[in-house]
């Protein structure tokens, strides 16, 4: 199909002297760089191959990038785009990359040349480059920005407009089970039927994932509008063999009623469509005045815990990690309290959620790691602190800088430190996800998979992700006392870390009988309130002075009377 290796190869290099060329291979990692990467990156060639194309790319470019990427491997034609990447000097520029599926004499892909060309110097002024920055790479139509754009315009001539917050509410399915070019498909079939619905003068785009946004300049016919778009995504899309029968919901919210300015109608269009989508999918709602209210309490309640944050009020507790086999203190986990002025010690059920909706868990986690770091510089030599990630951070390229930067700070050692994430979130962005936990494992910080045996984990994951211990879930560990049968699960988990090298972990140990079975199925490190509940640091001592004190175990009822003391 097409022309052979070497010969494009040649013939993008001719054609593109000045620019950057590289080979990548199907996963996005450099094999060959060429020299232009020193003008446009600041490095050389050399440093650059055997690394991921994914390096070096501005956070949050990092997934268009990686689509891009996908797109070409998986033969969806040659790919161009844009995107912001952190040059050697720390500058971030814009670059242009177009990419090309090369395949092999006997049509199998076999890897990606990648032209990339500075465009920093024309990215104001050039139109074409404005044109791809406004559109969305997948479906060809607007995206947020433009449609950001074309919203502002409408208002500042002061029609009486309506924005329509279509979102489908049956897509992830799609994608987990058919895989993303079904998805894909869905999408550009969507996007397709919602332009062709259009009536004059209106603006479709797409926002983003499963979520485009209609904008009519007449907000008198939306809700006219809002049930056709629903009946023509009802119609089953029928594509490479699948058949998706897909329903929307949609959040109407209108000008001058909900503002003047985008920022509003945005928003509460968005949480009018969260209200459809919670009185049951496919409908379209307005949105009203109370929902309003519950707009005002979550911004408030986001003040609040940012404020909470700021104020030192998100404290670590403790939680005793044993070795089963010595029964010896071997670590803790760091779980996080809000220490309430007016509603005493609330529990990470109550705002980990809404830090992570609110887009403050980074600034949550480098808060608690800090102190996690300073308390444990003080406990005997050796203990370890685990801590909880939440799986939005791995999507973070620059988590790895921020943990270390932390330690490097309180100079305690990254071997000492252990992160944990559960594996429901890695799945869906193995890329990046493995790219953090790459770094960070390079620095030393090892890596556990918490509630290990919940979500959707899979063994390949498992060995790609390189993790070093699995915590088995607490449901596994409960079930023991009642259900004989789940012994095999436990059994079997242990039996998979053991192959693979890995420690195991079981959580939510509760009386001595559940500690000797699972002690005698070869789990190494045991966590549950029978050893202890979570504590403040202040109130570790009974614990820690029986490490200094060389006990060869840490007796049991000095665990349980301490137990029994907290809350
Ligand atoms: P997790 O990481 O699985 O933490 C273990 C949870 O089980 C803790 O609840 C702990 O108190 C509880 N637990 C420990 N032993 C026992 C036991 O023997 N029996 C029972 N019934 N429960 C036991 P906690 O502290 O309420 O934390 C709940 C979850 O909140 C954690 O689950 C973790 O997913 C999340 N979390 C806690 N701190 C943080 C944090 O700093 N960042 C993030 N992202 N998540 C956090
Ligand atoms: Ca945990
Ligand atoms: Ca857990």
């Amino acid at each position: 199909m097409a022309a052979p290796d070497s010969e494009s190869l040649y013939r993008l290099l001719a054609e593109n002297a000045t620019d950057m060329i590289m080979r990548l291979d199907l996963d996005g990692t450099r094999t060959y760089v060429s020299p232009a990467c020193r003008a446009l990156l600041g490095y050389e060639a050399h440093q650059l191959v055997g690394i991921s194309t994914f390096s070096f790319v501005y956070p949050e470019d990092l997934g268009a990038v990686r689509e891009r990427i996908r797109l070409v491997s998986e033969g969806h034609g040659d790919q161009r785009g844009l995107n912001r990447v952190i040059r050697a000097d720390g500058q971030v520029v814009w670059l242009e990359s177009s990419l090309r599926l090369v395949r092999d004499a006997a049509g199998a892909p076999r890897a990606i040349v990648a032209v990339v060309r500075d465009v920093h110097e024309q990215k104001q002024s050039d139109a074409r480059i404005e044109q791809l920055a406004s559109t969305d790479y997948l479906t060809g139509l607007p995206n947020r920005r433009a449609f950001l754009k074309a919203l502002e315009a409408m208002l500042d001539q002061g029609a009486r407009c309506a924005l329509l917050f279509f979102d489908l509410d049956n897509f992830k399915p799609i994608n987990d089970i058919h895989g993303h070019s079904a998805g894909d498909a869905v999408l550009i079939e969507v996007a397709s039927r919602l332009l062709g619905e259009a009536p004059p003068g209106a603006f479709v785009a797409r926002l983003g994932g499963d979520e485009f946004a209609v904008l009519l300049p007449d907000s008198s016919i939306a809700a006219e509008h809002a049930k056709l778009l629903l009946q023509v995504v009802a119609v089953p899309i029928v594509t490479g063999g699948v058949v998706a029968e897909m329903g929307a919901s949609i959040g109407i919210s209108r000008s001058p009623q909900q503002g003047h300015d985008s920022e509003s109608l945005l928003r509460t269009a968005d949480m009018a469509m969260y209200h459809a989508k919670r009185a049951g999918a496919g409908r379209h709602m307005f949105f009203a005045n109370d929902m309003e209210e519950e707009l005002r309490e979550k911004a408030v309640y986001k003040l609040r815990l940012r404020q909470a944050i700021a104020a030192g009020e998100i404290v670590p507790y403790y939680q005793p990690l044993v070795d089963l086999r010595s029964r010896r203190l071997v670590g803790m986990e760091v779980l996080a309290r809000w220490n309430h002025p007016d509603h005493g010690i609330l529990p990470p059920s109550e705002f980990i959620a809404h830090a992570e909706h609110g887009g403050m868990i980074t600034p949550l986690f480098k808060d608690l790691l800090r102190q996690a770091c300073r308390d444990a510089s003080l406990w005997p030599d050796g203990l370890k602190i685990a801590v909880n990630m939440s799986p939005l951070q791995l999507q973070d390229a620059s988590l790895s800088q921020t943990v270390l930067d932390i330690l490097a700070e309180s100079g305690f050692s990254p071997l000492r430190l252990e992160l944990e994430v559960t594996e429901t979130g890695i799945v869906h962005d193995l890329t990046t996800a493995k790219m953090v936990l790459g770094m960070l494992r390079n620095a030393g910080i090892r890596v556990a998979l918490d509630d290990f045996g919940t979500g959707y984990a899979s063994l390949r994951m498992v060995k790609e992700l390189a993790v070093d211990r699995l915590k088995i879930d607490r449901s596994f560990v409960a079930a023991l006392a009642s259900a004989p049968e789940s012994g095999r699960y436990v059994s079997a988990i242990i039996g998979l870390a053991r192959a693979l090298g890995l420690g195991t972990t079981a959580e939510g140990i509760e009386d001595a009988a559940t500690m000797r079975r699972i002690a005698a199925m070869g789990c190494d490190l045991g966590q549950g309130y029978y050893f202890g509940r979570p504590r403040p640091a202040a109130e570790l001592g009974p614990w820690l002075r029986g490490v200094e004190d060389g006990a060869p175990a840490i007796p049991e009822a000095e665990f349980n009377a301490a137990a029994l003391r907290t809350v």
